[in-house]
């Protein structure tokens, strides 16, 4: 008789800082048999329905729920996941069931469960008993508990970051499954939480702390037989839980003080080494006055341009802590209000705030209004901004894009949609308003509102790393400011309520 196992996923990565909800129609879902549309797709699940399919499983998908990140999320989706696999575990046509198989995150919040996965395993163990082993697949960046090592067999984690290894990790989660169906074992995890957060600056794989502390991961499962599995988890900082932070775990068939054991040096090279993992920007007021003393082409740190070589560009600005393409609202106003405040002349930066742009709609050219403008979209965004603007001019929004390979055009095609925008001035300061949040990847933003940017002395960019490819070779000069906002590096700007303290770097 071929195994029969149980499929589902719920797949979330929760930033408890940002206003508003995730629900359940932001989330992709896949019922029964439509879990098999993600057959080699690269995706987690398709890992698990390549070894369901090799390994002969008698399998039974569910539901899988996924979601980009974004803030707390409904209880409702937890409740119909749940629902879903509720029915087909009392579901008498099925007999019971050999095995269970989840695609989870592990830094998934709703309303009113901080630890989404640790709540649903418990729920599974209560539902089936806890001999059925329990086994899956989780994001490197989960925060991690002693629920979840508690109530599951084996969870395997990413080991990369960027994350090319997700579907491979699952493959490897679900072959862990199959090995303990057949062989009778049940391994126990156990789990080793030092009291340390990271930004997601800190925590690619290529680079320490993460280098090692995987190696170190890899020597431990080499050396010792019997310890099946040890994942290294980042966490995810910008989830406030109590368990938030770094953590470790070990998938053993051994005494576990003998993994635990493994697992406290891994905690103790991590307490030692914990200032790598804080990557922060440059503070915003030293860029400020570095911009305010001439020459600006002299820029500092992050400066991009040989200044003798071309005509002078703009210096950009760009602040990470708004990424819209990590997920944040793109309306913050800290740069907006930085630039103001030092009487910046010819500087622009777009903002997200669609009532703006309705409030400014009935208005002709040269009209002037007073706005309060973003500062909405995260309590951490600074606040709006109330300004007295005049209004340049007004648009549909859409632009072709300049360059059609950038990253916008992996996500957008070759034209994209800002939704209806206004330009308004205040003082020295161009702001474009924005219906939709645009990444700010391509040229075509500006010059599609007759702006040219390499004309500009200043432009404010909400991004990270990925608007260098265009702005790049107009830029004189390039900064990495630190502002107030949802994606910031700097973790002590964030008012957590609920991780245990004492925790660096709080
Ligand atoms: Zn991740």
């Amino acid at each position: 008789m071929p195994p029969r196992v149980l499929l589902a996923g719920l797949f979330h990565e929760t930033h408890t800082f940002l206003a508003g909800r995730t629900t359940l129609a932001e989330f992709d879902m896949r019922v029964g048999d439509q879990l098999w549309t993600a057959e080699r797709d690269g995706s987690p699940l398709a890992g698990a329905l390549d070894v369901a399919r090799s390994a002969g499983w008698d399998v039974v998908p569910v539901i899988d729920l996924r979601a980009t990140p974004g803030p707390t999320v409904d209880d409702a989706v937890v409740e119909h996941f749940w629902s879903a696999v509720a029915a087909v575990l009392s579901d008498e046509k099925y007999e019971g069931f050999d095995g269970v198989y989840l695609v989870l995150h592990g830094a998934m919040v709703s309303e009113s469960l901080v630890d989404v996965e640790g709540e649903i395993l418990s729920r599974m163990r209560d539902a089936i008993g806890a001999d059925v082993p329990v086994c899956g697949v989780l994001d490197l960046h989960g925060n991690i508990t002693a629920r979840m090592a508690a109530n599951s067999h084996g969870l395997v984690a990413y080991r990369q970051n960027p994350h090319a290894d997700a579907c491979a990790a699952a493959r490897d989660g679900a072959l862990l499954l199959d090995r303990l169906i057949r062989s009778g074992e049940r391994p126990v995890t156990v789990w080793e939480h030092p009291p340390v957060m990271w930004p997601p600056t800190g925590t690619g794989t290529a680079f320490e702390p993460m280098r090692t502390l995987e190696a170190m991961a890899r020597q431990i499962e080499e050396v010792h037989e019997e310890i099946l599995v040890v994942n290294v988890f980042a966490g995810f900082s910008f989830a406030d839980t109590p368990d938030t932070g770094v953590s470790f775990t070990a998938i053993t068939l051994g005494e576990p003080r003998y993994a635990r054991a493994e697992l406290e040096e891994l905690s103790d090279w991590t307490v030692q080494n914990r200032q790598l993992g804080n990557v922060l920007e440059e503070p915003l007021a030293k860029v400020m006055s570095a911009l305010a003393s001439p020459p600006l082409s002299k820029g500092g740190a992050g400066g991009v341009a040989p200044q003798s070589a071309r005509s002078p560009g703009p210096t950009v600005l760009a602040e990470p802590s708004d990424n819209i393409g990590g997920g944040a609202p793109g309306d913050g106003t800290g740069l907006l209000k930085a630039f103001i405040d030092h009487r910046l002349e010819n500087a622009a930066v777009a903002i997200c705030d669609p009532a703006a742009v309705r409030t400014v709609s009935n208005l002709k050219p040269g009209d002037k209004t007073t706005l309060d403008i973003g500062g909405r979209g995260s309590p951490l965004g600074g606040g709006p901004l109330r300004l007295e603007v005049t209004l340049v001019s007004t648009s549909d929004g859409r632009f072709d894009l300049e360059d059609p390979h950038s990253h916008l055009a992996s996500m957008s095609g070759s034209r994209f949609d800002m939704g209806r925008c206004a330009v308004v001035r205040h003082a020295g300061v161009l702001i474009l308003l924005t219906s939709r949040k645009t990444p700010p990847f391509d040229l075509g933003q500006w010059r599609s509102q007759g702006i040219a940017p390499e004309k500009l002395a200043v432009i404010g960019v909400k991004a990270a790393v990925a608007h260098r490819k265009v702005y790049d070779p107009i830029a004189t000069a390039h900064y990495t400011v630190e502002t107030p906002g949802p994606c910031s590096s700097n973790l002590k700007l964030f008012p957590f309520e609920r991780v245990h303290r004492p925790i660096y770097p709080l």
